[in-house]
């Protein structure tokens, strides 16, 4: 019988397979998930032939680390070797530093998110994307996916009160493999596991209008961030073939519907390509596609590689297209491109390693 990844299961789910006393499970647990140990040997307060029967039917853990960068700017790339050889990668991304007072004294810690993926490539195709060079390869399993976050608070010695962001912007189409990212996601905010708040999560898709739906049927109170990246049906189709079967007025209908935490605005995400969609009047149709919808908007610079057929757009135009939708009222920042020495865009590093760089 092949070993089961304690990873791949919610809390019920590892109460409902031991054995003893129902505290066992969360004993477990609070090794794995509080104190970052995933060596059964070294469980101390569990009976050592309980470790023995542990080791014989779990394991904790399934990623290989095989490369790490430190970028310039604080922001640390981890590429991770999967069990069947294959590959994925996980930013994490630092976005304030420590503050400390006059004395000396630590006042804030520097506060961190971590980019995840949810897929060993990724199927929609999207033309400026690098991840989707290279095909799809699989989906991640459960595990996978937990583990990733697990895996980079046991790494930078986080405590288990340190709190940190989600977002589902690594590799892969989080709402394609939505059963394992869902049950992923209960697992990563259960108390008993990594107990991270739902609004600290976000998931950022493509715009697949029907698993929104039922994303926002579920309940999960993660936040939701979606690409656009065009304002019109036929330069999207181009840019992203997804919009064939979920255009832009129904991948917009199913945001109305979304009602994750009503204080919460969705998150539009808008890439900047240099001389594609970077002017004023795609600003000005942005505007008005967005009037009416609880929205904040995201602009993106491409992010270029080896190769790549688009350009970065210029600080001028960036600032140009903010300012205009900051003029309509909209909360628009430009993303900071963190990491951009050691290409911390999506399928960046995987691509390197490849190339053997
Ligand atoms: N598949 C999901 C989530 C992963 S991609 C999605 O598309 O939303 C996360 C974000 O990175 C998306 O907004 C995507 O459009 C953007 N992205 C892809 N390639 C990029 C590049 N070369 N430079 C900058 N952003 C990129
Ligand atoms: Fe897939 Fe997102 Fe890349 Fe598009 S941008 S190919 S949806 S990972």
């Amino acid at each position: 019988m092949s070993k089961i990844n304690i990873y791949d299961l919610e809390p019920k789910e590892l109460t409902g397979m031991l054995s003893g006393p129902s505290f066992r499970a969360t004993q477990v647990l609070n090794w794995i998930y509080k104190k970052n140990i995933t060596d059964f040997k070294e469980m101390s307060n569990l009976p050592k032939d309980y470790r023995e029967a542990l080791e014989e039917r779990f394991f904790a853990g399934a990623l290989t680390l095989l490369r790490k960068e430190v970028s310039l700017d604080g922001s640390e790339k981890y590429l991770f070797g999967l069990p069947d050889g294959k590959t994925v990668e996980t930013v994490l991304l630092k976005m304030k530093e420590d503050e400390y007072d006059d004395d000396g004294k630590k006042t804030r810690e520097a506060r961190y998110t971590v980019c995840i993926s949810s897929q060993v490539g990724c199927k929609v195709g999207c033309a400026f994307c690098l991840t989707a060079k290279g095909g799809f390869e699989r989906n991640l399993t459960v595990g996978e996916i937990v583990e990733q976050v697990a895996f980079i608070k046991k790494d930078k010695e986080f405590g288990e009160e340190k709190s940190i962001n989600i977002v589902f912007m690594g590799m892969g189409e989080p709402l394609d493999n939505m059963e394992n990212v869902v049950k992923a996601i209960k697992i990563i905010t259960h108390k008993d596991a990594l107990c991270i708040a739902p609004r600290r999560i976000t998931i950022s898709t493509s715009g697949l209008a029907t698993k929104i739906e039922k994303l926002a049927n579920l309940n999960l109170g993660v936040n939701l961030a979606i690409s656009l990246h065009a304002v019109d049906d036929v330069l999207r189709e181009k840019l992203m073939p997804i919009n064939r079967a979920y255009n832009i007025k129904s991948v917009i209908d199913a945001v109305r519907g979304f009602k994750a935490d009503k204080r919460k605005k969705v998150l539009f995400e808008y890439l900047l390509l240099g001389g594609v969609n970077d002017d004023i009047a795609s600003a000005k149709k942005l505007a008005k596609l967005l009037s009416g919808l609880d929205a904040k908007v995201n602009l993106i610079l491409f992010n270029p590689y080896e190769d790549s057929e688009f350009k970065r757009p210029t600080t001028e135009a960036a600032e140009a297209f903010r300012g205009y939708m900051a003029s309509k009222k909209f909360i628009c920042t430009i993303r900071e491109s963190k990491g951009i020495d050691i290409s911390a865009a999506c399928g960046q590093l995987k691509q390197r390693d490849k190339d053997g760089r």
